[in-house]
C-alpha cells in the first residue's frame, strides 16, 4: 500500500459522495429521480461552434504543441471580448492567458503567488477549488462568510488586519455560485482599495457574467478603476456558450499576475489543443449570437422555478444571474436532512447549502440545469 500524500490526506470529505450514494439506493427503489444537483448545462454547445471546431480539427497546422500561453489569435479575441462587452482595454500580447477551463487556472494561481504561511481570502459557501488550491501550495485560507444580511458579500471590515498583513491572493466570484448574489461597483472600489494598502493580488471569478435575466446585466470586476494594479479576471467559455466539456477559459488583468500564472502553466501543462481555442475565438467573436438563445432557455426555466418554489413557501430570491437558486431550507431541518427528504419523497437532487462550506448550512441550492424543469417544478410546489 502506498500512503497517499498530507495534502491529499488533508482534503476535505467529499461531500457528494455521501448524495451519489442515497441517489442510487433511491433509484433502486425504482423512484424516478431528477437531478437539480449539477451546474453543468444539459444543452448541447452551438451548432455553428461545433462545426468550426470540426474543419479546424482536420487542419494538420493545430496537431502540434500549442502555445503555452495561448494562440495570439485566441488571446486578441479574449480582449476584443472584454472591449466590447465591458468596455475594458486588454493588451492580447501580455494581459491574458488561456486556460484549460477557469478551474485550471484558479487551481494553479496560489501555486505562482502563496509560500507557505500566507494567506489566502476565500469565500464560504464557494467554489471548493479556492481552499483546495490553497492549500495544495502550503497556504492558509481565511474564510470569508456571505452572508444574508451582508447581500452575500464578505464583510471586509471584519478581516482581522494581522491577517490582511500576510494575505496574498483575495478570492470573490460575482455572480456567485452557489448564491446566485450579484455585486456592484462599490464592493468592487472597496476591495480594490484595501488590495492596494495590503498588497495583495485580487482574483475574480467571473464565469456567470452571461448568463444573467431581465434588465440584468453583470459587469467585470476589471470595468473599476485601479483593478488592473490589483487584479485579474477568469473567465470561461462553459457557462457562456455551453461548453463545459471543451475545457476552454482564460484570465486577464495585471500583467505581472497574468506571467505568474503562465509560468506555471509552462512548467505543468501544454495549453489548449488549437481546434479548440479556434472555435473558442469563434464563439467569443460571435458571442451575442450564440449566447443569447441560451439564456432565453435559462430566463424561462428561471422564472418557472421561481414562480414554484414562491407557491410552495419557499424563502429565497430570485436570481438576477446565474442558472442556481439558493433557498433556505424549512424550519426544523439542516441542509442535509431536508436534501435528504427532498431525494426520498419527490427524487429531487439538490445540494446541501454545507456542502459549500460551514457558512452554507441552512440553505439548498437548486441548479435549473435540467431539461425537465417542468416536472421538477410540479414536484417542488408539493414539498412542503
Ligand atoms: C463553473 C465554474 C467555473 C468554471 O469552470 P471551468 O473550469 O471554466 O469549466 C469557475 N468558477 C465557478 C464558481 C464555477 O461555478
Amino acid at each position: 500500500m502506498f500512503e497517499v500524500a498530507e495534502r491529499i490526506q488533508n482534503l476535505p470529505p467529499y461531500l457528494f459522495a455521501e448524495i451519489d450514494r442515497l441517489k442510487a439506493e433511491v433509484a433502486k427503489k425504482g423512484l424516478d429521480i431528477i437531478d437539480l444537483g449539477v451546474g453543468d448545462p444539459d444543452i448541447p454547445t452551438p451548432k455553428e461552434i461545433i462545426e468550426v471546431a470540426k474543419t479546424a480539427v482536420e487542419d494538420s497546422s493545430n496537431h502540434q504543441y500549442p502555445s503555452y500561453v495561448g494562440m495570439f489569435e485566441f488571446r486578441e479575441s479574449c480582449a476584443n471580448w472584454y472591449k466590447t462587452r465591458f468596455n475594458v482595454d486588454i493588451e492580447p500580447n501580455d494581459e491574458v492567458v488561456s486556460l484549460i477551463g477557469s478551474k485550471e487556472g484558479i487551481a494553479h494561481l496560489p501555486l505562482a503567488f502563496v509560500n507557505p504561511g500566507d494567506f489566502v481570502l476565500v469565500p464560504a459557501p464557494g467554489y471548493p477549488v479556492y481552499p483546495v488550491a490553497t492549500m495544495f501550495a502550503g497556504g492558509n485560507s481565511y474564510i470569508m462568510p456571505l452572508e444574508e444580511k451582508n447581500s452575500f458579500l464578505p464583510d471586509i471590515d471584519k478581516i482581522p488586519e494581522d491577517i490582511l498583513k500576510k494575505t496574498k491572493i483575495m478570492f470573490i466570484n460575482y455572480p456567485n455560485n452557489p448564491t446566485a448574489a450579484t455585486a456592484d461597483e462599490g464592493f468592487y472600489k472597496k476591495i480594490i482599495e484595501l488590495a492596494k494598502k495590503y498588497n495583495f493580488i485580487i482574483a475574480s471569478d467571473n464565469a456567470y457574467s452571461e448568463i444573467y435575466y431581465g434588465d440584468y446585466k453583470p459587469m467585470s470586476f476589471l470595468e473599476v478603476d485601479g483593478a488592473k494594479d490589483v487584479g485579474v479576471e477568469f473567465h470561461s467559455l462553459s457557462k457562456t456558450f455551453d461548453m463545459t466539456g471543451w475545457r476552454i477559459g482564460f484570465a486577464l488583468g495585471n500583467k505581472d499576475v497574468v506571467a505568474g500564472l503562465g509560468k506555471v502553466k509552462t512548467n505543468i501543462d501544454s495549453g489548449i489543443f488549437q481546434a479548440i481555442q479556434v472555435a473558442g475565438k469563434y464563439a467569443l467573436d460571435n458571442s451575442e449570437t450564440l449566447n443569447k438563445p441560451i439564456r432565453k432557455i435559462f430566463q424561462e426555466r428561471r422564472d418557472q422555478m421561481a414562480t414554484a418554489l414562491e407557491k410552495a413557501g419557499f424563502e429565497f430570491k430570485t436570481p438576477k444571474a446565474t442558472f442556481y437558486f439558493w433557498v433556505k431550507v424549512p424550519k426544523g431541518f439542516t441542509s442535509a436532512e431536508f436534501t435528504k427528504k427532498m431525494l426520498e419523497e419527490k427524487g429531487i437532487v439538490v445540494t446541501p447549502g454545507n456542502g459549500f462550506g460551514a457558512p452554507g448550512e441552512g440553505y439548498f441550492r437548486i441548479s435549473i440545469t435540467n431539461p425537465r424543469i417542468k416536472e421538477a417544478v410540479e414536484r417542488i410546489k408539493s414539498a412542503l
